[in-house]
């Protein structure tokens, strides 16, 4: 069983076989897919997975704080299992995303919370930039 598998059944999540292919989906992906991604990986799994039923499984993973939605900019909702926090750095060009952490930023975003009269409860974080070694990647 997938962890997001695991983490829906000890929520008391129904869980149908196609909503288990959608978790494994999504558990199993270390990049960030958009819906339609996860319709195309999750139909490789059971072809009778239906691309509504994909958009009201991750849906519904959603609102129970299990998966996160993010845009990256080029207006596509993409999805990933919540996991330890990190935030993310965007290639505008590539699209390709990088994960990160970096203790100095989570401090820096803690001391403005601060100064404002704030406890900090949470962030999203998003870098967008070009490669620098462009031939590299094409
Ligand atoms: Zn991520």
């Amino acid at each position: 069983m997938s962890k997001l598998e695991e983490i829906c059944v000890e929520k008391g999540m129904k869980m149908t076989d196609q909503r288990r292919v959608i978790a494994r989906v999504i558990s199993e992906s270390d990049d960030h897919p958009d819906v339609e991604e996860v319709y195309l990986r999750a139909s490789q799994i059971d072809p009778k997975v239906s691309i509504a039923t994909v958009y009201r499984t991750v849906r519904l993973f959603e609102d129970a704080g299990l998966v996160d939605r993010h845009d990256f900019g080029d207006g596509r909702a993409r999805y990933e299992e919540v996991s330890e926090h990190h935030d993310h750095l965007i290639d505008v060009k590539s699209g390709q995303v990088i994960e990160f952490h970096n203790a100095e930023i989570e401090q820096i975003q803690e001391k403005i919370a601060q100064e404002h009269g704030m406890r900090l409860v949470g962030h999203r974080l998003e870098l967008y930039g070009v490669s620098l070694n462009p031939s590299k990647d094409g």
